[in-house]
């Protein structure tokens, strides 16, 4: 995405929301170099990227499904909107280069890594709910991991 401004390729997403009744995506971006804020809208491409679940079936990707299970995890956390909406964002970005569907195994695993970043009790649910641990044994495994 060019800056309007000084023409720079590099801008950070600073908000991103559906519209369109989820057709599109709404951007507003910030340039590196020069800070300008612009928006930007990206249309289709999301929608069109099919997720293959484990069963082996596929279903249209949805933000809202995986939004909400990203705030499941989130409760009580210091965690805000911005925080999820660029988290998802990023990610979008990267599942939607060249690729027409994504495994729900990947997003799944890459949700956890970026929310490992962001809060790590957060992580930890979304790990356990996502890999649906088998026992305390298995939690705890995890949980050292993480701590290390
Ligand atoms: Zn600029």
């Amino acid at each position: 995405m060019q800056c309007p401004k000084c023409k720079n390729s590099d801008s950070k997403v600073i908000d991103s929301r559906i519209s369109e009744q989820g057709k599109a995506i709404r951007r507003r971006r910030e340039c590196e170099k020069c800070g300008r804020r612009f928006t930007t809208f990206e249309r289709a491409e999301m929608a069109s990227l099919m997720v293959k679940k484990k069963d082996g079936g596929f279903e249209p990707y949805n933000r809202n499904k995986l939004e909400s299970g990203i705030w499941n995890a989130c409760g009580k956390r210091p965690v805000s909107q911005v925080d999820i909406d660029d988290m998802v964002s990023e990610l979008e970005e990267k599942w939607s280069i060249n690729k027409k569907t994504i495994s729900s195994q990947t997003i799944g695993e890459d949700v956890m890594t970026a929310l490992k970043k962001l809060d790590h009790i957060a992580y930890i649910r979304f790990a356990s709910v996502y890999r649906s641990f088998k026992d305390v044994e298995e939690f705890k495994e995890e949980l050292g991991k993480l701590l290390k």
